[in-house]
This record gives structure tokens, C-alpha cells and sequence, in this order.
């Protein structure tokens, strides 16, 4: 399904971004995997070469502009393009609302989960433009769409989607498309019980009120499939669209 494809994961280290890494991987892509822990990388990449793909490790932290170029320079240096660039990289911001979220704790969280999308995509693109190819799948969340999550969280989630539907708007019938996976609940080392401890507890409460919470989560298969279908061009003409993959927590 993806052969000849050239894809970057960022956050590829472990979780939805592994799962997506691998799968593309197996489908034929050759995958640029993006992240902080360059040993996490590795075996990535070792696992996507026993399924016979070709895989890239380019130790980046998202936070930093410079870091963006490189992922997109270095992947372009070893494969020749860019046809799928899946922004996966984040960090939760438990559950801090507005009046506890402290402005270095709001930048941090607006600098990995929103500022990170601009800066990739906006090298991306310098490629995908005059290729007429792209895929842009963009992880945001459904604190995006709910705003039921911390303040910086939900803030730069919703900036992810509105970021994904103004890029859509832009390449609309010119071959490049921009949508958003929105994961619920997904047991990754992000949502760990450790994790959900230092939530705040007082507002995370508010923000599960009404919300499924019974039901069972997805899991990283279910996040990767979607986003895969994104990437692929069964989907070329969807653009601008967000899929929440919940199970129905949300519903
Ligand atoms: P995870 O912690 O397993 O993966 C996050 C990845 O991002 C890791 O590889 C981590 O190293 C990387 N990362 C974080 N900060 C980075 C930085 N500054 N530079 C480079 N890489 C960085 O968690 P996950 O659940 O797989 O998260 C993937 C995406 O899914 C995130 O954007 C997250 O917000 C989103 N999401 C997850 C859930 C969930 O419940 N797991 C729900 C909604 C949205």
C-alpha cells in the first residue's frame, strides 16, 4: 500500500507513533522515525527492517526550530522526498486548567504540541509543493475537539486542527491533504496510571463529566489504522477532516 512511499513520524519512539512507524513500514514506505531517544529509535528501525522496510533514525527534539529542518533535511537526504509526514509528537499536560497552568508550563506544552506541526510541516511542504503529493496526518486529540483536557493541551490541540483545515484549504484538488487523527483514551507510556496520578484531579474530574468513561479504550493499533488511512490514497480526496478514534468515550 505504500511502496515507493517516503514518510516521517515524529514520536516515533514508542506508542501511536511506533505502532504507525512499524505499519507504514510494513506497507513499503521507507520511514524517517523522529524523536529524542535515539536508542528507541534503533530498535524501530531494526523491527521495521525485519519486515523487510527501509527506516531512517534522526535523533530530534520537536521543540526546537532547528530540529524541525533537520527531520525534514535529513529525510530528504536519505530518501530523495517527502510524501507522508505524520506529526505525532506530544506531551499531556495534566489537566491543568487556566488559573494552575504557569506560563513556562503553558509555552512548553504550546511549543511540542502545536508550534512543532507548524515548523515540520511548513519544511514539508517546501518539498510536497512541487511534488503535488502529499499526505499530512496531524495528531491532535479529542481534548481538541471537546477543549476536556488541560488548558495549554486543549488549546494546542484545537490549534492542530485548525492549523490541519487552513493547510487543507490551501492544497485543495492539488494533490496534497491535511487531516487529523483524534485519539481518546489509549494506554501508551504518555497514559499510564504513574502518568494519570500527577493529573489534576479536581479538573480532570470536571472534564470526564458526561464523558463514557466505562467503556474501553483503544489501543494503538486503533490510532495507527486510522491515521494509515489518512496517509494513504484510498483517502486523497479527504482533506481537512478530523476522525476521533474513542471507542465512544466521547459520545
Ligand atoms: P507516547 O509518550 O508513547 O509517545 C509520544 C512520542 O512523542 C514519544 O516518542 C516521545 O518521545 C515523543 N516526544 C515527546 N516530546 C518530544 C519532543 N520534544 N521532541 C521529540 N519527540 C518528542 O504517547 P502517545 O500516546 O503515543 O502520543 C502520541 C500522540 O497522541 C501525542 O501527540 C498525544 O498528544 C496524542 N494523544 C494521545 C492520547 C493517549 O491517550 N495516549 C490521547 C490523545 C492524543
Amino acid at each position: 500500500m505504500f511502496n515507493n512511499k517516503v514518510a516521517i513520524v515524529t514520536g516515533a519512539s514508542s506508542g501511536i507513533g511506533k505502532e504507525t512507524a512499524l505499519r507504514l513500514g510494513k506497507g513499503g514506505a521507507s520511514v524517517a522515525l523522529a524523536a529524542r531517544r535515539i536508542d528507541r529509535l534503533e530498535e524501530v528501525k531494526k523491527q521495521i527492517e525485519a519486515l523487510g522496510g527501509k527506516a531512517l533514525c534522526i535523533e530530534a527534539d520537536v521543540s526546537k526550530r532547528d530540529d524541525c529542518k533537520k527531520i525534514v533535511e535529513e529525510t530528504v537526504k536519505a530518501f530523495g522526498k517527502i510524501d507522508i509526514l505524520v506529526n505525532n509528537a506530544g506531551i499531556v499536560d495534566k489537566h491543568r486548567p487556566i488559573t494552575r497552568c504557569d506560563y513556562d508550563w503553558w509555552d512548553e506544552v504550546v511549543n511540542i504540541d502545536l508550534t512543532s506541526v507548524f515548523n515540520i510541516t511548513k519544511e514539508a511542504l517546501r518539498y510536497m509543493e512541487p511534488a503535488h503529493y502529499g499526505r499530512i496526518v496531524n495528531i491532535s486529540s479529542i481534548g481538541g475537539v471537546y477543549g476536556n483536557s488541560g488548558a495549554a493541551y486543549s488549546a494546542s490541540k484545537a490549534g492542530v486542527i485548525g492549523l490541519s483545515k487552513n493547510i487543507a484549504i490551501q492544497y485543495a484538488g492539488e494533490g496534497i491533504t491535511c487531516n487529523c487523527v483524534c485519539p481518546g483514551p489509549t494506554p501508551t507510556e504518555l497514559n499510564t496510571p504513574d502518568k494519570i496520578a500527577t493529573f489534576d484531579e479536581e479538573f480532570a474530574s470536571k472534564c470526564n463529566k458526561g464523558m463514557n468513561t466505562d467503556l474501553p479504550f483503544a489501543d494503538v493499533s486503533d490510532q495507527a489504522a486510522a491515521i494509515c488511512f489518512f496517509a494513504s490514497d484510498d483517502a486523497r480526496a479527504i482533506t481537512g477532516q478530523c476522525l476521533v478514534v474513542d471507542q465512544g468515550w466521547t459520545l
